[in-house]
């Protein structure tokens, strides 16, 4: 394409941004296996080493098959915004969140965040921080009058981290509010953007420095590949810093998973009008359904963060969660039951997916303690997928069915 066409609309920088023409003129960036690249000459190996000259050095510091992933997900995060960032793909989601850390945060800092977070975000704060004195501070980021308040009391704090919606209650914390207080007090805010993409929401727009993605969900889109992303709009610090850390903890990509995330991410813009439109329908299917106790989907008036939701996002998203009035063993019998959607944990796949966290991913956590956070017996969590909606809801009728 020509780098000077100007593209108008997200479905088309889907498809083209970030595509450099094949020096072989294969229509697709191939899948570059390849550990290492040769030099001409020892005095090109040099200048390569010394940053004088461009070109790739070994594929843990960068290979071009990632390239095109990096700089499309950029192109994607900056849409129209105005706003250059860079990207640093990664082997998963954890991988570019820990290097978002590590690369951020030193002995005695801080880090505030929501109690409602991805359990693995959740876990290094438990688990990993504690060895390395970093401490995670967390609250209801939705009350952002105490959300200064503990900033004022704790000088420490360096980093504000946001997950909206987050798992697996779908609440949704407010970007823009949240960034703004950040930068009063000077702190550096990332958001991870795995549930809503950015189709529906560009977390730059309001100002956050860092973006995080488990590109394993809806920017692949098929459940082909695990994948991460880091990216941040000062760029001094991603190709120092962040580009440092990334390599010397070695949590880069492949080549294979990362061709098929950029095949992945052509369709974005279409799969999330579809995940939306489905899930808006399924949502209002179980808000009226008499086994169904509660929906939790940001694109319903009924959600506790609707508002805010609508305002960042494009629409709700393809997650929601609901509780079945039977409890535990009325969620594992509703779970047996289904024909076509599929019990697994994962989620951002153009097949429906349902968990049951209480039966499953949560199944070794105290009740009273899970419950603190909104994972009760009956909760059934969802990736609506772009299925016709008529057979998701025939499923979930059918499985409702004594
Ligand atoms: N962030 C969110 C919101 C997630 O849901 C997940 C995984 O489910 C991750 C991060 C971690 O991503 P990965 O499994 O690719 O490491």
């Amino acid at each position: 394409m020509d780098k000077n066409f100007p593209l108008k609309g997200f479905g088309s920088a889907a498809i083209h941004a970030g595509h450099d023409q094949d020096p072989n003129y294969a229509h697709q960036t191939p899948i570059y296996a390849s550990s290492t690249f040769v030099y001409d000459t020892a005095e090109q190996g040099m200048k390569r080493f010394a940053g004088q000259e461009e070109g790739y050095i070994y594929s843990r510091w960068g290979n071009p098959t990632f390239t095109e992933a990096e700089k499309k997900i950029s192109a994607l995060e900056t849409f129209q915004l105005n706003i250059d960032a860079k990207g640093i793909l990664h082997a998963s989601g954890m991988a570019a969140i820990s290097t978002l850390f590590l690369s951020n945060l030193k002995q005695g800092d801080k880090v505030l965040t929501h109690f409602s977070l991805y359990g693995g975000s959740e876990e290094i704060f438990y688990k990993l921080f504690p060895q390395f004195g970093i401490e995670a501070v967390i609250t209801d980021l939705r009350q952002l009058n105490e959300v200064e308040d503990i900033i004022k009391k704790n000088r420490d704090i360096k980093m504000v981290y946001l997950e909206t919606p987050a798992n697996p209650t779908i609440q949704c914390v407010d970007i823009e509010e949240l960034t703004k207080i950040a930068k009063k007090y000077n702190l550096k805010v990332a958001c991870d953007n795995t549930f809503a993409t950015p189709y529906l929401q560009q977390p730059f727009k309001f100002g956050v420095d860092f973006i995080v993605h488990s590109t394993t969900k809806f920017l692949n889109g098929h459940g082909t590949a695990i994948g991460g992303i880091l990216l941040g709009t000062d760029a001094d610090f991603m190709n120092a810093k962040a580009s440092k850390v990334q390599r010397l903890l070695g949590g880069n990509s492949n080549p294979f998973d990362t061709f098929l995330l950029i095949q992945g991410i052509k369709t974005l813009e279409v799969r999330m009008d579809r995940h939306g439109e489905n899930a808006l329908k399924v949502a209002q299917f179980l808000e009226q359904h008499h086994a169904v106790r509660k929906v939790n989907y940001a694109g319903l008036p009924s959600h506790a963060d609707h508002k805010v939701a609508m305002k960042q996002m494009k629409n709700g998203g393809g997650m929601l969660s609901f509780e079945l009035k039977k409890g535990l063993q009325g969620g594992i019998e509703f779970m047996n039951k289904l024909k076509m959607c599929v019990r697994t944990v994962s989620l951002g796949t153009v097949d429906t997916l349902l968990s049951h966290p209480a039966s499953m991913t949560h199944f070794g956590v105290p009740k009273a303690q899970r419950e603190k956070y909104g994972i009760t017996d009956g909760l059934i969590r969802m990736n609506v997928g772009i299925e016709n909606h008529e057979d998701i809801m025939n499923d979930l009728e059918q499985a409702f069915t004594d």
